[in-house]
């Protein structure tokens, strides 16, 4: 057997960040630390902190009085920052500077008094937060059919923006469908959908012609894993998102003789590890790293650590 190992895989710039500042304020502040929602959609990752005394809510009435909360990379409404000052926690806010931007250009849009369409995943935490930010301007679009149904009361008024995880050619068709129907739709100068989804998904999409099977790990609820998977599947390619190696049925491998192996950007490396060390170990794979695309992206912790850093 062989595996196509895809490079780029696994943690992103945003990920890595949000990792870094949970353990750096485990650090300084010492447990129990509360986080608000999952850091990553990643099992692995949340059940690592967990048990070093993190404490995940998905409510802030969870959290007591005065003590430290971190926003995860997916990021939050105002609604909730405000919640946060009420109770006066003291914040850290790890949302990944990629969804920052979304929010900001949502913010200058329903400002300019626009009707922004998202494009996105109802309930998805960073579709969440986003549509906090301007509830009355923002309407959500899940699908192309979603677009004839829109209703706006100025059609010259209308701009979209897209959850940054989504399936770049899913995202294609709907915009596609909102350039038709509203031809003078304003959107951002850059994709919202971050380079990092796009080059996992590029990476499959070149790669996965090669292989009789990929696997994804990544966990069920991470949106770009998902649509890791979602992808190879559309070309015809048997596909499994799995946690890890344990999930890896016998009957999969039956026959297969080329392996594409990549992760989702909440996915930590040492479940890839554990899954070729089963494919070497236990079907004689070989490992082949394919690159793609070189990444050289990094952000800065948040400004609540910098400082706890410098100390
Ligand atoms: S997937 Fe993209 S938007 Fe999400 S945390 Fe990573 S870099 Fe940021």
């Amino acid at each position: 057997m062989k595996v196509l190992l895809a490079s780029p895989r696994g943690f992103c710039a945003g990920v890595n960040m949000a990792i870094d500042s949970l353990e750096l304020a485990l650090k300084a502040f010492g447990p129990p630390l509360y986080v608000y929602h999952e850091i990553v959609h990643n099992k692995y990752v949340v059940t690592h902190f967990r048990e070093k005394g993190v404490v995940f809510v998905d409510h802030l009435h969870e959290v007591p009085e005065g003590a430290t909360l971190l926003f995860s990379a997916h990021g939050v409404s105002p609604e909730v920052r405000q919640a946060a000052r009420d109770r006066k926690l003291m914040a850290i806010d790890a949302t990944c500077p990629l969804v920052t931007k979304v929010h900001l250009e949502a913010i200058k849009y329903a400002k300019q008094g626009y009707t922004i369409f998202l494009i996105g995943h109802e309930g998805h935490d960073e579709v969440v937060g986003t549509m906090g930010e301007a509830p009355e301007a923002i309407v959500l679009v899940e699908t192309p059919e979603d677009v004839a149904t829109l209703e706006v009361a100025d059609e010259s008024k209308v701009a979209y923006l897209t959850q940054t995880t989504l399936s770049v050619d899913d995202a294609t068709r709907i915009i596609r469908k909102l350039r038709e129907r509203f031809p003078q739709i304003a959107s951002p100068p850059k994709d919202d959908i971050c380079y990092a989804t796009q080059n996992r998904q590029e990476a499959v999409s070149l790669l996965c012609d090669e292989a009789d099977l990929v696997l994804v790990l990544g966990s069920q609820n991470s949106s770009n894993s998902q649509r890791l998977a979602e992808l190879a599947r559309e070309r015809g390619i048997s596909a499994h998102l799995i946690d890890g190696a344990s999930d890896i049925q016998p009957e999969w491998l039956e026959g297969v003789q080329t392996v594409l192996v990549t992760a989702g950007a909440s996915a930590p490396e040492v479940v890839v590890e554990e899954c070729l060390d089963l494919l070497r170990d236990h079907h004689g794979a070989t490992v082949e790293v394919r690159t793609t695309r070189e990444e050289h992206v990094a952000f800065p912790l948040p400004k609540e650590l910098r400082a706890v850093v410098l100390e």
